[in-house]
């Protein structure tokens, strides 16, 4: 018999079973076509509705209208920290950028390249275990940009900041998480290698009057204008990764859509957090009103113990437990299709563990 396994990876990460088998039927045989999805012309009506349908999923989740655009692109959310100001800022704008974290810190270096920024929060002071939610954002500034969950540090926003300027918001890694008001925000960009499917897409969600808005020649992969003119089909796009995020949109809406998603992951927080708060043998040193619902960042209280608990979780089937390489400790993702029961056993082996040192 095969181990049960309890997948905490962080990014790529799990996905629902229903949609890895859809997408392995779909290598073989897409939509009674005779054709792989791996087959299939990009340009064929067959692809098209894949794209149209995971758009207006998309679109229907977060309550856009038709001020908004949705586009699959490549190069990932790194892409992004460049693609963002490239198509936004000038030297005559300014943005405001929240560095709470690895990935806020590579949207603040790249914005750089392309006109003034201010960091207006830097919460390195406390090794990023709070979010600073008092901005000074210049009056000027062209956007804010902020990065809504922490993936490697564990912190999360759990209600966004109001200015007039532009919001922007990287929300790979608690995209659908929840229900929130998406249009607060002007642009909003996820790498799907987490809530929304397989490696290799990005999406950006736009609101298109903000674009055309600088002078700066853009090429034309990079353009957000050229990509929406094309019906996010400019170039040859990630055509399964694309399908894999599509079943994932559908998954998510048969669940009951993203109030299902902020029950269920709520329920798994407020166990692992629980668990941890009434335990001696771990801490987790995050403010409690900014912990991730995502990503839980917690140690051992005898750091010694750490290797020994790692060890004990890969004997159990816990995968992908270790913490970032320059954070350490314990790093436990649950992403949307994380069941409740794989955080019960965690928690369970974390109990009997406390009770052994
Ligand atoms: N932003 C956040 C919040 C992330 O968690 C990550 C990594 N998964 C990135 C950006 C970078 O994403 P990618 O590897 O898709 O470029």
């Amino acid at each position: 018999t095969i181990m049960q396994l309890h997948n905490f990876n962080s990014g790529p990460s799990i996905l629902p079973q229903e949609v890895l088998e859809q997408a392995a039927a779909a290598i073989h045989n897409f939509n009674n076509t005779g054709l792989s999805i791996l087959e299939i012309g990009h340009r064929s009506s067959h692809f098209v509705e894949v794209v149209t349908e995971a758009q207006t999923i998309v679109k229907r989740l977060m309550g856009l209208d038709d001020a908004y655009e949705v586009l699959f692109l490549q190069g990932g959310a790194t892409m992004q920290f460049m693609q963002v100001p490239m198509n936004l800022l000038d030297e005559n704008g300014l943005a405001a950028i929240c560095d709470n974290g690895v990935w806020g810190n590579k949207a603040v270096k790249e914005a750089g390249l392309f006109g003034p920024v201010k960091v207006v929060s830097d919460t390195a002071d406390k090794k990023h275990t709070y979010i600073n939610k008092v901005l000074d954002i210049p009056s000027n500034a062209t956007y804010l940009h902020i990065t809504t969950n922490n993936t490697v540090e564990g912190t999360q926003w759990h209600s966004y900041p109001q200015t007039s300027a532009l919001l922007i918001g990287d929300m790979s890694s608690d995209i659908f998480c929840r229900p929130t008001n998406f249009k607060q925000f002007d642009l909003i960009y996820a790498g799907a290698q987490k809530n929304m499917g397989a490696a290799g897409v990005t999406m950006v969600v736009v609101k298109k009057e903000i674009l055309g808005k600088i002078d700066r020649k853009i090429p034309a992969i990079l353009d957000y204008r050229k990509h929406i003119e094309a019906g996010s089909l400019l170039n040859t796009p990630p055509v399964f990764s694309i399908y894999v995020s599509l079943l994932t949109l559908r998954w998510i809406e048969a669940q009951g859509g993203l109030a299902a998603m902020e029950k269920l992951n709520l329920a798994k927080a407020n166990l692992l957090y629980n668990t941890i708060d009434s335990s001696t043998a771990f801490h987790c040193p995050i403010a409690k009103e900014d912990r991730s619902i995502m990503n839980a960042v917690f140690f051992l209280t005898d750091t010694s113990k750490e290797e020994a608990f790692l060890a004990l979780c890969k004997k159990e089937g816990m995968i992908g437990v270790k913490g970032y390489r320059t954070v350490g400790g314990i790093r436990v993702s649950m992403y949307n299709a994380l069941p409740y029961s794989s955080v019960e056993a965690f928690c369970d082996l974390m109990k009997s563990f406390a009770e052994k040192i």
